[in-house]
């Protein structure tokens, strides 16, 4: 099944009652988008990570606790255990620098267009080669650096990231033969195939680990006392050093609302460019959740502030984990809605966006057919293999699409690892009546 389109006629039950209560006020043409609207969920990238899905209970020898007591006795034997027995549970590590994970590079070995592209994976290794790599650099490793990711039960292993931030870019590092290279998440993001599961699972696994080891960059100290924190519970949590405050902090997240806004005929679709995107993008509405309000205020409130639009009926879509925004906010989650116009006057904000403009569903059609998201994604898979091989320096990827060059569109929207795209394609999706082929039809618009 595909990973990022998994596509259901049923609602989450707690979104149903909002819909519910949103419906209760919504006009007749407006609750008939709405319920269409919903139809949908989707899984999107960076979430449905398997390392997180069932945390163990603490008797368990993969919960937190115990597997951390595991690693406390077994680092102090390292080098010598390798040659004992192996531990059960095993332990593997990812290395990240500088938000970073480390990965390698395959060949797909395949025959045919859809296996042409190399295919990138996260760069576990042992915690021998851990305390090796940072004993290279004079570093002892220390059990408190390394955060519980979570287990591979199947496979007798607990999965820990490790900020080992002192790499430049384009080090080659070898491990048993495979050539590895901290590479961008958002090189990552765009490389990995939204149709391979693994791929998805892998990018999952990355981004909740760069999340909480960002977190651990920027929580060093007790906003109260100003004490040291230090990790608890393999490094989920932390606590204040200072006995008399003792405060306790867990990992943060920055909650998002991102909007699409759609007019009252539902013929158009409210898109917007900030300044920062790459050359004809287009995309959602989206702005950060205040103190002391909801949801629907926060999707009401950015939309008037930012396009000076009045919204009405808001309809939840779905959500996504977003680990690489900017460093001071380890994880943004963003937070995806349908937002009804009440009004059509634009007036934009021009410190927060560079243009907003109505869109017919016809050009919006049009942007997802001729964006390129399969060209790009094997240009971001080629680009990392030759990191890996030490060739290209160089992280960025200077823009994330080409659009067909004998037909160039006006305007293209976000790739399908972005919850903007999936908000998109479900409304031009929705226009045409064809909310139950859901999959197909966003596997078409993305190949
Ligand atoms: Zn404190």
């Amino acid at each position: 099944m595909l990973a990022l389109f998994l596509s259901s006629s049923s609602s989450y039950p707690t979104l149903t009652f909002l819909a519910r209560s949103v419906a209760r006020r919504a006009t007749l043409s407006s609750l008939t988008m709405s319920t269409n609207l919903r139809r949908t969920t989707t899984t999107h990238a960076y979430a449905g990570n398997p390392l997180k899905s069932k945390t163990p209970k603490s008797t368990d020898s993969f919960s937190p606790s115990s597997a951390f007591d595991s690693l406390k006795s077994l680092i102090p034997q390292i080098p010598n255990h390798h040659t004992a027995t192996p531990p059960s549970p095993d332990f593997r590590v990812l290395p990240f620098s500088k938000g970073r994970p480390l990965v390698f590079s395959t060949g797909s070995g395949g025959d045919g267009e859809a296996s042409a592209s190399p295919i990138w994976h996260l760069g576990w290794i042992s915690l021998a080669e851990c305390k090796g790599m940072l004993a290279s650099r004079g570093v002892d490793l220390d059990e408190n650096s390394l955060v519980y990711l979570g287990p591979k039960v199947e496979e007798d292993l607990v999965c820990w990231a490790v900020d080992v931030s002192e790499e430049e870019d384009g080090v080659v590092l070898v491990f048993e033969s495979r050539k590895l290279c901290f590479v961008e998440l958002r090189t990552l993001m765009v490389a990995a195939d939204w149709v391979d599961q693994r791929a998805m699972d892998e990018l999952a696994i990355a981004g909740h680990a760069r999340a909480l080891l960002e977190w651990h960059r920027v929580s060093r100290f007790c906003g109260s006392c100003g004490g040291a924190n230090v990790p608890k519970e393999a490094g989920r949590r932390k606590q204040c050093s200072n006995e008399a405050c003792g405060k306790r902090v867990y990992p943060r997240v920055d909650p998002v609302v991102i909007m699409l806004v759609i007019d009252r005929e539902n013929d158009r679709a409210l898109l917007s460019r900030q300044s920062r995107y790459v050359p004809r993008m287009w995309s959602c509405l989206a702005g950060f959740i205040e103190p002391g309000e909801s949801l629907e205020e926060a999707v009401r409130r950015e939309t008037w502030e930012e396009t000076g639009i009045e919204v009405g009926d808001v309809v939840y879509h779905s959500s996504q984990p977003w680990p690489v925004g900017p460093s001071s906010m380890p994880c943004q989650l963003m937070l995806g809605f349908f937002a009804f116009a009440k009004t059509l006057d634009i007036n934009v904000d021009k410190e927060e966006l560079e243009d907003a403009q109505w869109h017919s569903r016809e050009d919006v059609k049009k942007a997802l057919t001729f964006a390129e998201y399969r060209k790009a994604q094997r240009t971001a898979a080629s680009k990392i293999e030759q990191i890996c091989k030490g060739v290209e320096k160089s992280q960025g990827l200077s823009t994330d699409f080409n659009v067909e060059s004998g037909e160039l569109a006006p305007m293209f929207i976000p790739g399908p690892f972005a919850i903007a795209h999936h908000l998109i394609s479900t409304w031009v999706d929705q226009g045409s009546g064809n909310v139950h082929s859901k999959p197909q039809a966003v596997s078409r618009v993305c190949s």
